[in-house]
């Protein structure tokens, strides 16, 4: 099995921009422990080696230190970490103290993901967040000196109101920093997020394409004259420091999702998720739910992807990637790929070399399109 994926649905603060799923009433995390050392030992009743562990949320760095090592304890019984495995934890600046970095280290996290956003005060005011610029910097520093060595950085570009010497600025620092890995995102307006109703009440201006393509733009060929590689449409690293759970996602690898809204895949053709509602999660997992908890609980739903679900995946996300769509993976659907996408090399959009598809920078600004344009459908699919 290539990876676990732990969702830990809680955070001290809503950021004005996200839609994932989370609460910030942390009176249900001692319970939801249990429930997710439930759902683990149900799920995976053979110890099953795993490539990598990555803890996202939410925020596990929320977790008390007796809470992380209970769940390791399960994790280790039945999905355990190959000795060589990756452990990623998700970490808010606020959080990065040197007597959890001390912790964490203890238990075996060997990599953290830190989200920064932007280190502009008046930014992160704007967006809810719970930290200061100088408090992500200091955090960082103390997690070097604990001696974590893999970090990587979120950051959000295209904000309002914003300009391209913000943005470098912004980057210039993280690379200060000596940090291998970043992770960058547009601003994006999600429904029912507090981002979209300032938005539609005329409280707040709307992100500018303009400004996001150009901030886009300018980092990967920026990174690239700095050393690094821009190996996926939102992330970048210096070599040898790619994220090796992330990578197996893109690579279409089975992976374990646990706790509420947690993806899982077989590496077939079952994908399946979680339940995104703390209270129902922790009805289905904290009852005796006995063998036949999979037909009796609504812990999760699932589908099977057919053969055309599978190929347009892999057109999807190899396209994200900078090795691109090999050739060899869509057998026969490749002559239809070469008419359908004949216009984007022309473009510049894309190269067409002997065994693959890549795209370019300016490309990755139209990847959704091109890949609807290649997508096949059950008409047009090779027998
Ligand atoms: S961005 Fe992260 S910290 Fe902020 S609300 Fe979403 S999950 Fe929580």
């Amino acid at each position: 099995m290539a990876g676990l994926y732990l969702h830990v649905p809680y955070c001290r603060k809503a950021c004005t921009y996200c839609d994932f799923h989370f609460s910030t009433q942390l009176t249900t995390l001692p319970a939801m422990v249990e429930a997710m050392q439930t759902e683990t030992r149900l799920r995976l009743l053979e110890a099953t080696p795993m490539a990598t562990w990555y803890w996202g949320g939410g925020t596990p760095s929320v977790l008390p230190a007796a809470s992380i090592a209970a769940l390791i304890d399960t994790f280790k019984r039945h999905a355990p970490l190959q000795p060589d495995g990756e452990f990623t934890l998700e970490a808010n600046p606020e959080d990065l103290t040197a007597e959890r970095l001390a912790t964490w280290r203890e238990l075996g996290v060997n990599r953290l993901s830190v989200g920064v956003q932007t280190f502009v005060d008046a930014r992160l005011t704007w967006m809810n967040r719970a930290h200061t610029g100088k408090q992500a910097q200091e955090g960082i520093a103390r997690a070097q000196d604990a001696g974590f060595e893999n970090i990587t950085l979120d950051l959000i570009y295209g904000l309002p109101g914003t300009s391209l010497g913000e943005w470098q600025d912004n980057v210039g620092q993280a690379l200060e920093l000596g940090t291998p890995h970043l992770s960058t995102y547009a601003l994006t307006v999600e429904e029912k997020t507090a981002l979209h109703h300032a938005i539609q009440s005329g409280k707040t201006a709307s992100p500018d394409d303009a400004r996001a393509t150009e901030d886009f733009l300018w980092l990967r060929q920026h990174l690239r004259s700095q050393g690094w590689e821009p190996y996926e449409i939102s992330n970048a690293s210096l070599p040898g420091w790619r994220a090796k759970h992330n990578s197996a996602y893109w690579a279409g690898e089975a992976y374990v999702g646990i706790g509420p809204g947690a993806h899982s895949f077989d590496g077939k053709a079952e994908r399946r998720w979680n339940v995104s509602n703390n209270a129902r999660y922790l009805q289905a997992w904290s009852e005796e739910v006995g063998s036949d908890w999979a037909a009796s609980s609504d812990a999760f739903e699932f589908e099977n992807l057919s053969a055309t679900d599978r190929l347009n995946e892999r057109i999807m996300t190899s396209l994200r990637r900078s090795e691109g769509l090999a050739r060899q993976d869509v057998g026969g659907h490749a002559a239809i790929l070469d008419q359908q996408w004949a216009n984007y090399v022309q473009k510049g959009w894309m190269e067409h070399l002997p065994d693959s598809w890549r795209l370019t920078d300016e490309g990755l600004l139209w990847m959704d399109r091109i890949a609807l344009d290649g997508f096949a459908n059950p008409e047009n699919l090779p027998s």
